[in-house]
């Protein structure tokens, strides 16, 4: 490894020891290192001349110096039930780094065996889980929604009881914090105020610099509403996509408003508004169109747990937030993605209109932006073909049109800003499903070319269009649970 540009920090390491266990890892045998994000190497200030040079840190078996890897605390609410349990179960803080633009970068490595919060489970991630992370945290990256990175990823031979038997993996995940609602559900409720003061004040200086310098009661009031607003809104930018995250459990919210902890997510294809991406979700308590609410009950949570050191106007105040920046980011959203630059009242209800026709004629959604994106160029044509009911498709296009006679930029102009909101490449479930067929094999070569299409998910790729095909019928429907 050569040419290091960053400084080493530990910083969670300064937090009262109740908020971690320092654990070894436990090594994988045969590591192979799979898959390197040498771009976001870049972005935090090191190149890897040769990527194998870190398959003995991916694979637990090699710590660097600095490296002081501890299993953090936490707690949480699973599909609304408390859990005291909870923290890094197979997940490990190696150390933090910041870059040579000043940015902090928290190094998790998932899949590191056991650790004190294993519970029940073996402290491994398996090969198939672990792409799945990689290849979404990057998704969501390359489509401009807050995330968690994948830098690399090793593959290994040690096997792991599953439904089958199958092989394990590790991820380094980096972040700007893995900081969780959870952290401050446990400070709360198992430590004290005393200790969710110092939380609160961990968080504030690392991650909102700007509110550092508020006097005490301003400072902690204006950080929820923060952290509240950058909740909805991250929520707000997934409803747009039509991506489903599945386990929105509160040890699963990132404290600055990440999307975190890819299960078994999805990206919708065909219009289902009750859409359950997680398999062990029977009643659909994270489906698609609860994910709005789920987050605000997030919030409720994590609220509860800072009325022990703040008043509780100012918890409401915050959480009275929620509302407001969700229906604002999304109704931009899709206006944006309409192509409705002209403030017009009936627009809320085109749009909500336009949700329904989706959902009850199972028009695939990504499909459907992205035709509509080109419509004077390319025609009614593409759009018309996502229909089995072609009538319905001419109905609303001519509701549509009308609309449009109120804008004032022209159609190529309008057509552009559409085609930078509406994505032509998201990573839909089959397509992961293939490059994880083809990794299990051995070849790596696909699921790299999937991340070079993700990279740009907003351009012409005319050499790629077999990646913004519609699922063929064995990629519809395929179920992906929690264990993974
Ligand atoms: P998740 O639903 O993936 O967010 O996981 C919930 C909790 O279970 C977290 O505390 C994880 O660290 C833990 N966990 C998940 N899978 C495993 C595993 N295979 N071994 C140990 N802990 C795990
Ligand atoms: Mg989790
Ligand atoms: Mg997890």
């Amino acid at each position: 490894m050569s040419g290091n540009d960053f400084r080493i920090e530990h910083r969670y390491l300064e937090l009262p020891d109740s908020f971690y266990t320092r654990v070894q890892p436990s090594p994988l045998k045969d590591p192979k290192m799979v898959c390197f994000n040498h771009k976001l190497a870049e972005q935090m200030g090191f190149r890897a001349d040769a990527e194998s040079d870190w398959t003995g840190v991916g694979a637990g078996s090699e710590l660097l110096e600095g490296m002081d890897p501890v299993a953090m605390k936490y707690t949480g609410h699973q599909f609304g039930v408390y859990n005291p349990e909870l923290g890094d179960g197979r997940g490990l803080l190696l150390w933090e780094t910041i870059g040579p633009d000043g940015r902090r970068w928290d190094w998790h490595l998932k899949g590191a065996g056991m650790t004190p919060y294993s519970r029940f489970g073996d402290g491994r991630a398996v090969l198939r889980s672990t792409i799945r992370e990689y290849l979404c945290s990057e998704a969501m990256y390359g489509l401009g929604i807050p995330t968690t990175r994948a830098l690399f990823m090793v593959s290994a031979r040690d096997p792991v009881r599953r439904e089958s038997i199958e092989t394990a993996a590790a991820l380094v995940r980096v972040a700007e914090t893995h900081i969780r609602f959870g952290h401050f559900e446990f400070a709360a409720h198992h430590e004290g105020p005393e200790t969710v003061k110092t939380l609160l004040e961990h968080v504030i200086s690392l991650h909102f610099p700007h509110l550092i310098n508020l006097p005490d009661d301003e400072r902690y009031s204006r950080w929820f509403e923060e952290v509240v607003e950058r909740t909805a809104r991250t929520i707000a930018d997934w409803q747009a996509v039509g991506f489903c995250h599945g386990v929105m459990n509160s040890d699963n919210m990132s404290i600055i408003g990440d999307t975190f902890d890819y299960g078994p997510y999805a990206f919708l294809d065909d219009f289902d508004a009750g859409y359950i991406s997680n398999h062990t979700d029977q009643g659909g308590r994270y489906a698609y169109n609860r994910q709005p609410q789920v987050g605000f009950e997030n919030c409720r949570y994590l609220a509860t747990a800072l009325l022990p050191v703040m008043e509780e106007d100012d918890v409401r105040r915050g959480l009275r937030r929620y509302e407001v920046a969700y229906n604002e980011r999304f109704l931009q959203n899709m206006q944006d993605k309409l192509g409705l630059a002209i403030e017009d009242e009936a627009d809320l209800s085109l749009i909500m209109d336009t949700f329904s026709m989706m959902h009850e004629h199972h028009v695939d959604y990504t499909a459907f932006f992205r035709a509509l994106s080109n419509l004077h160029s390319h025609g009614h044509g593409p759009v018309r073909d996502l229909f089995v009911d072609r009538s319905v498709a001419d109905q609303w296009l001519e509701r549509y049109e009308e609309r449009l006679l109120y804008e004032t930029r022209a159609h190529d102009e309008r057509e552009f800003a559409m085609r930078s909101v509406n994505p032509k490449y998201v990573l839909r479930n089959y397509l992961a499903q293939q490059v994880i067929q083809e990794a299990q094999n051995g070849d790596y070569e696909p699921m790299k070319a999937l991340l070079k299409v993700l990279e740009r998910p907003y351009d012409e790729q005319p050499e790629n269009d077999a990646y913004a095909a519609l699922p063929p019928d064995w990629g519809k429907h395929l179920n992906i649970s929690c264990s993974s």
